[in-house]
This record gives structure tokens, sequence and C-alpha cells, in this order.
């Protein structure tokens, strides 16, 4: 038991820290958003989020809300319920090709990007995406949750391994071993706890050995690269054959839903057909299909360019301020070092009274023995706010 995975010892080991966060009134909180892009509770109490995803504020987009709309309006139905595999709108048919045309990649809507590497990790497991031949699978060891959480499903198909983080030299070793076996190696584009994947070290050996990678880009599309492509995609001229890039639409991109992103589009028969819930679940439904296209639109535009502008204006207004680990790396998330999860609880409390919500994050959510403060910019953050909410933030460093 527990070769892969051991939710009841993780659910033991972060269950005291959970417990004060909710005591302390940061969990659960419940709002509606003010005329602009504060939150206000049911009590009254109005505070800026500074741990929203929506890096460029496109979740306000006019465009993109009117977009949801005009495609219910058009298609007078949420969903059509049956698998895609079988039928499927031709609005789903319209937004992947959107989707091709910004990415230049074959594109695969999904429900949400959870859903798309719940999918797509037990199918590369089996061997249907490399040749029928089943491959080792080398999880970086900071990979997403929603990645690391399937290794004991395809560990029941094929062979795991988790490996340092971004560590060239040991996945080469196990290249080496592997002999021309095909190896998948699985990591995270840019880190949400701040950091990149090692792209272009990576890129030489997939041109050595043949290496297969599979990415979870959900922290850099949109607000990294060249209309939005994210760090993966923007280091390619062309898509490689062998690298998979899964992404969320429903953060920087200001939609829902999820992506799978192939640079060889004779994968996708597999992937529809044998993608678990790629094919027995829903896929995004109506208005996120409209939200999408009408952010594909904005990710053409130069508008897109404006707020990329904006977000780093704002990020380095807070480097300036606040240093941290991750300063100046070009992506909207830093990690402001607490030490332990009781200080770093205290500080979130008491900054979020000062009308800042800032996530306190300890184990599991960073390594154990760490704790801090999690803090997101966002294109639509004023400059004054994101300078008052420094003077919070340096009370308690
Ligand atoms: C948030 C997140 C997800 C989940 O995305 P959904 O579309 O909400 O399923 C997956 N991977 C990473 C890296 C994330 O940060």
């Amino acid at each position: 038991m527990n070769q892969y995975s051991n939710l009841k010892k993780m659910i033991e080991l972060a269950e005291e820290a959970w417990t004060a966060a909710s005591s302390n009134g940061l969990t659960h909180i419940r709002t509606r958003y003010t005329e602009g892009s504060q939150l206000v509770t049911g009590t009254g109490h109005e505070f800026i989020n500074m741990c929203s995803c929506s890096y460029l504020g496109l979740d306000k987009h006019p465009a993109i809300i009117q977009g949801a709309i005009d495609a219910l309006t058009e298609e007078k139905v949420v969903i059509l319920p049956t698998s895609r595999t079988r039928i499927g709108l031709s609005l789903l048919d319209e937004t992947e090709t959107d989707l091709r045309r910004l990415f230049q990649a074959e594109a695969i809507v999904t429900l949400s990007c959870a859903a798309a590497s719940s999918g797509m990790l037990p199918l590369i497991a089996s061997g249907a995406l490399s040749q029928q031949e089943k491959p080792l699978m080398i999880f970086d060891r900071y990979a997403h949750f929603s990645m690391n959480h399937l290794k004991s499903g395809c560990g029941d198909e094929t062979d795991i391994l988790t490996c340092p983080h971004n560590d060239l030299a040991w996945i080469e070793t196990e290249l080496k071993k592997a002999n021309g076996r095909p190896v998948f190696y699985i990591a995270d584009g840019a880190y949400s706890m701040g950091g990149y994947t090692p792209i272009e070290d990576l890129k030489v050996l997939q041109e050595k050995y043949g290496l297969y990678l599979y990415f979870d880009d959900s922290h850099s599309i949109s607000m990294y690269g060249n209309q939005g492509v994210g760090f993966v995609r923007s280091s390619y001229d062309t898509l490689h054959p062998r690298t998979i890039i899964v992404a969320s639409l429903g953060k920087a991109f200001g939609a829902t839903g999820g992506l799978v992103l192939l640079g060889d589009p004779k994968m996708r028969r597999a992937i529809e057909i044998y993608g678990g819930p790629l094919g027995w679940s829903q896929t995004a439904n109506v208005p996120a299909l409209g939200a999408i296209r009408a952010s594909v639109r904005i990710h053409e535009s130069d508008e897109l360019v404006t707020l990329q502008r904006k977000l780093a204006g704002i990020m380095n207004t807070f480097d300036e301020l606040i240093p941290t680990e991750n300063a100046l790396n070009n992506l909207p998330i830093r990690v402001v070092d607490l030490n332990d999860a009781e200080r770093a609880i205290e500080a979130s409390a008491e900054i979020y009274r000062r009308g800042f919500y800032t996530s306190a994050v300890f184990f599991p959510i960073v390594a154990r023995g760490r704790a801090g403060l999690r803090v997101m910019g966002r294109a639509d953050l004023a400059h004054e706010d994101i300078a008052a909410f420094c003077r919070a933030v340096a009370d308690f460093q």
C-alpha cells in the first residue's frame, strides 16, 4: 500500500494548520464582487483578493462575459449531454479551431485542467501515445497535485518514478537506463509556487533520447509569451511531436475549462476515445466555449500586450518593496517566507483585516518545514493598492 501517495498521512499532517486557518476566519469566505474588482462579504468586509489566478484581470473583462452570454443566446442550451466522442456541438469545433490558431498546435478543450490530466496521464501510462509501448513515467517531485495524485492510477499500468525537482542529471541517468524504452517526464511549465521547468535543457534531452514531455502550464498561459501562449509553448517554434501541454482556461485566461495542446495531431484520436473523463464527462459547456472564444480574440489583440505590461509594472512595485526568492522572474507568483504555519496564519488574518486576502501556505501546499504567504499579482490592481498591501506584509517579515 501507499507506493505512490499517502492521502491519509497527508491529511493527518495538514489538519492542524487547516484548523488554525479556519478558526482565524481564513477559509470558506463567501463574497460578491463590488463594482470594481474588490470583493465584499455578507457582513460588509471589503477586500482585495491577492490570491486570484486571474493574473491579467480577464475574469472581469466585459467582452468575455458577453461572449458567454452570446453563446448561450445563440445555442439556447447550456450543454449537449452526449459524449463528444459521438456527438458534440459545432461550437466545440469552432472553439478548438480558434485555440489551434492562437497556440499553433492541435488543441482539445476539456472540462477543466484537472480533468485533462485525469484523462491524459493514465492513457500515457497505457502506451497509447507512445506506439503502444508502455513508457517509464518520471514525475517531478513538485509536479502539481492534479498530476501527482494520478501516480497510483498510472502505476497500475506502468513504472512510475519521482525525480528530485528539476534534476536533469537524474533524468538523463534514467534515460540511459531505459535503453530506448519510451520515457515521459511530467512536470509544471511554470510552478504555482514560483520558478520554471528547465525547458531548454529538457529539449536537449528530447532531441538526444526521444524524451516525451508532459507539462501543466496553467501558471504561465496568458501572462507569458507572445499572445500569451505560455512559457513552454513559446520556447518552441513548432511544438515538438513528443511534447504535450495541458493548462487551465479558468485562471489567467479568464474563461473556464481546460486545454490540451499536442505537437502530434495523431494523438488526438486515442485521447478523444480512451481519455477517460475527456470522453465520458461533459466538455466545457456553451457559456464556457463562448467565453473561451472571446478570450482568444483578446489574446490576439494589442490589449493582451498592454495587460502583460501592466502586470509586469505591478510585480516590479511588489519586488521593490518586498524581496523574495522569485523576484523579477517574469511570473506574478511570490512566496513570502515566514517560517512556521502559525505565524503565516496570524499574518494572513491581520492582513485580511487590513483589506487584503493573501493565502497562508504550509505543508502540503509547500514542502514540510516551510510556511509563508502566497502573493499573486494582477494587472487590474492599482499601484497604491499594491503599495498598501506591501506595507501590511512588511509588518510581518
Ligand atoms: C489550478 C491548477 C490546475 C487545475 O485547473 P482547473 O482547470 O481548475 O482544473 C491544474 N494545474 C495547475 C498547475 C493549477 O495551478
